[in-house]
């Protein structure tokens, strides 16, 4: 029995209070399915809430390196970042798609874990193929039950 130390993303999602069909939670969906556990939240949301939130003045601008270096758009909260696109490399997510086709899990919006791994594999780093192994077993015990 693996224990798994979670970081409560539901009390965390009840805590932002997002408006239902404008965000989807992109990481923290494998915790949602109980593949691994979470350390915060990454939510793509739809350009009028990453508004609304930018002016909000709750959020920050992320200034780590890579937003930096890339001109990432990123919000930054307390073990929550919010995402107005989500894309890398020859991965193109459309947001309201998404968002209409998110996995319902406790009443919140999760990414659908066959297109987590799409992006995953983009990105392509070590921590990132560990993920899709962990996804694409998860998945394959599913189909056959
Ligand atoms: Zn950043």
């Amino acid at each position: 029995m693996i224990q798994f130390n979670y970081m409560d993303i539901y009390k965390k999602l009840a805590s932002l209070n997002l408006p239902r069909g404008e965000y989807v939670v992109v990481g923290g969906s494998m915790t949602a399915h109980g593949i691994r556990e979470a350390h915060d939240l990454d939510i793509l949301v739809t350009p009028n809430l990453y508004k609304t939130l930018l002016e909000s003045g709750e959020y920050k601008q992320c200034t780590c390196e890579q937003c930096m270096q890339t001109s990432r758009l990123m919000l930054k909260g307390e073990d929550v970042d919010i995402l107005p696109n989500f894309m890398f490399g020859n991965y193109i997510g459309d947001t309201k798609s998404l968002i209409e086709n998110a996995d319902i899990i406790n009443s919140y919006p999760f990414i659908k874990l066959e297109e987590f791994i799409k992006f995953k594999k983009e990105l392509g780093n070590p921590k990132d193929l560990e993920d899709i192994i962990l996804m694409e077993e998860y998945l394959n015990n599913l189909s056959k039950e």
